[in-house]
């Protein structure tokens, strides 16, 4: 079984020399808070928390999965405990407001957290996840009394929080919603069914508190007649004990393809109690306010289980003995598959893509921390816009690629990891949800081509590759090899991006429906792309690094990988811009029945 080890040396270099986690740290809001103090004791306590309490629950969790006994969720062995811990080290608190409880630390900070709680034990981390998104929801559109009652409890884990959005007949289409709410005094009766609700029942925290999408009987139909709607697994009473239980309950768990540790609830609501939040009929608008921190979440989950791929499959690499090196002679010792050339590829290509989808999922953070505490309103929009156009690259590319490197983890272990008591078809089981919730990877590609990109006329993609050709230029003046290897590399990758995303804002207007057949390669390159340009700034800050003397080891490392992005990864935005640019039609032309 595959340990795991939590790789703060690169975490504090991501947010460190790329985000720049001393600029948010000097930000209004966190000024008070001793941030870059507390920085490396954080991912250090975290590290070890996740290593030593959430990991040795991964494997037990996929056996023993969550399942229904007299209508209660039972947790996978140890998770109750491994909650109960979470909650009193303060983790679920880290960046929740001060006023309701929370230690108000930056996106930032949190982000490194979130892919430690995941690379160690992603069932057990979407209880957190999702509580979070339920919490912010709830701060940005609960009234006074709302947030008095439930955040602070929410904050600290006592309580749990779900999102309940999905029907049988609503997934991606969320305008079909058909649960209902009727009026009675100061609160609503919900009726109706949930299906998928992640931890939607379990025995971890004393209470639940749902929020869940209904709509009125006279609301209008689609999207805007849907309202949101609080519902506590056990109902509050005015001193904050927990009173009656609400007739919301599990009568299903589902059987998967991983995340065993995580119940997948279907729900049943007979006439539950339930409060508005926010404005009636704005529901799905509300839920969108936490949308943006939830993928981010599922793009770090991608993130995170491709490193713990890759910790399984590199140990495996050194010690598993087969064949004989390139070079020596046969019938001499035989050596550790580490040092054949096409496990390296493998190796190579699953540590380059972490790092460049850690330093994209901790820029996205940096991000919106800025849009949210900047003190000047144009950087705030500015980086807002960057938030906006980014979320669905960075939840899609990253899920996409979890899937990719835990199946070349897979291969590295051979006929091991095809068989399970290694853990690394565990991790390929439990990365394939990433790419399915919070929105599949079509609905990110038609929010980034069809939304985010037309609705500001393309001008955050053109800051974001003004930014991406200053980096290019600082290569430029950057000496030696690796720099000009990693400059050309670069630049070809803009001009792929900048000719697919021009492509795309001439033809759309025209033909909606082949931009949209073309929208997953479009984000894909994006993905690729902003990799590229993550990689080359690492590659700046190690030479810099080099000249000076500094953890020779570590930046040798980064320079190495960041070229081995360049020449190796980068080169597939090219392919990308050409199936865009080329592949709409065809995409659509068959008749269904030729099918
Ligand atoms: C393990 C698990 C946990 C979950 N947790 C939660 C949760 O906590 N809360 C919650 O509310 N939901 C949850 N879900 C539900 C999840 O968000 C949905 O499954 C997801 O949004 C997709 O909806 P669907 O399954 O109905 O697929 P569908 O919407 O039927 O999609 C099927 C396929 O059609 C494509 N498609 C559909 N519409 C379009 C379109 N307009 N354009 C292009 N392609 C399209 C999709 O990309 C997909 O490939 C969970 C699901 C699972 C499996």
């Amino acid at each position: 079984m595959t340990v795991y080890s939590a790789p703060t040396r690169d975490m504090s270099f991501v947010i460190n020399e790329l985000a720049g986690l001393d600029e948010i740290a000097a930000l209004p809001d966190f000024q008070e808070l001793g941030v870059t103090d507390v920085a490396e004791a954080i991912l250090e306590e975290a590290g070890k928390f996740a290593a030593e309490v959430l990991a040795p629950l991964n494997w037990g969790g996929d056996q023993q999965g969550a399942r229904l006994e007299n209508g209660n969720v039972i947790s996978s062995p140890g998770f109750i405990d491994a909650y109960k811990k979470f909650s009193e080290g303060g983790w679920n608190a880290l960046s929740a407001p001060l006023e309701f409880g929370g230690q108000g630390l930056p996106e930032l900070l949190n982000t490194p957290t979130y892919e430690m709680w995941n690379a160690s034990n992603m069932s057990f981390a979407l209880a957190p996840l999702l509580g979070a998104g339920a919490s912010e929801c709830l701060k940005h559109h609960g009234t006074d009394e709302q947030k008095a009652t439930y955040l602070p409890k929410m904050t600290s884990g006592e309580w749990a929080g779900t999102m309940d959005l999905t029907e049988p007949a609503a997934g991606s289409d969320l305008s079909n919603v058909k649960c209902k709410a009727v009026q009675e005094g100061d609160h609503y009766r919900i009726n109706g069914q949930k299906i998928f609700i992640s931890w939607g029942d379990h025995d971890m925290a004393e209470n639940i508190i749902h929020l869940v999408l209904a709509r009125l009987p006279d609301a209008p139909e689609g999207v805007k007649g849907i309202s949101l709607f609080l519902v506590p697994k056990f109902l509050v009473n005015p001193d904050g004990s927990l009173g009656a239980r609400n007739p919301v309950n599990c009568v299903g768990v589902e059987h998967k393809l991983g995340i065993h540790g995580s119940a997948t609830c279907t729900l049943v609501y007979e006439d539950a109690i339930g409060y508005l939040v926010g404005k009636l009929n704005q529901g799905l608008m509300h839920m969108f306010t936490m949308m943006n921190e939830a993928r981010l979440k599922v793009g770090v989950q991608g993130l995170a289980i491709a490193d713990r791929a890759y910790q399984g499959a590199l140990a495996y690499a050194k010690e598993r003995v087969q064949g004989f090196p390139m070079k020596g002679a046969r019938g001499g010792h035989r050596v550790a598959i580490i040092k054949h050339p096409d496990v390296r590829r493998m190796l190579m290509t699953m540590k380059s893509q972490i790092e460049a989808m850690r330093a994209f999922n901790y820029t996205v953070a940096r991000y919106m921390d800025m849009a949210a505490h900047h003190s000047d309103a144009g950087v705030r929009k500015a980086n807002q816009a960057q938030v906006e156009l980014l979320i669905p690259v960075v939840k899609g590319w990253c899920s996409e690629l979890g899937i990719e490197i835990a199946s070349l983890g897979v291969q590295v272990f051979g006929g091991m990891g095809f068989v399970e008591e290694t853990g690394a078809a565990q991790h390929l089981r439990d990365a394939r949800i990433a790419t399915i919730y919070e929105g599949t990877t079509g609905i990110q590609a038609a929010d980034l081509a069809g939304r985010k990109l037309i609705m500001d006329k393309g001008a955050a993609m053109a800051a974001l590759v003004a930014d991406m050709r200053a980096v290019e230029e600082q290569l430029g003046k950057a000496k030696g090899d690796d720099a000009a290897v990693i400059r050309v590399s670069l630049g070809e990758g803009i001009k792929a991006l900048t000719s697919a995303t021009d492509w795309i804002l001439s033809t759309i207007a025209q033909d909606a429906s082949v931009v949209m057949a073309i929208s997953v390669n479009y984000l894909m390159l994006v993905g690729y792309v902003v990799g590229g340009w993550q990689m080359a700034r690492a590659a700046l800050v190690a030479q810099n690094k080099l000249a000076t003397g500094e953890d020779a080891d570590f930046y040798e490392a980064k320079l190495v990988t960041a070229r081995f992005y360049a020449e190796q990864i980068l080169p597939k935005a090219i392919a990308l811009m050409h199936a865009v640019k080329g592949g709409g039609t065809t995409t659509m032309a068959l008749r269904e029945e030729q099918f």
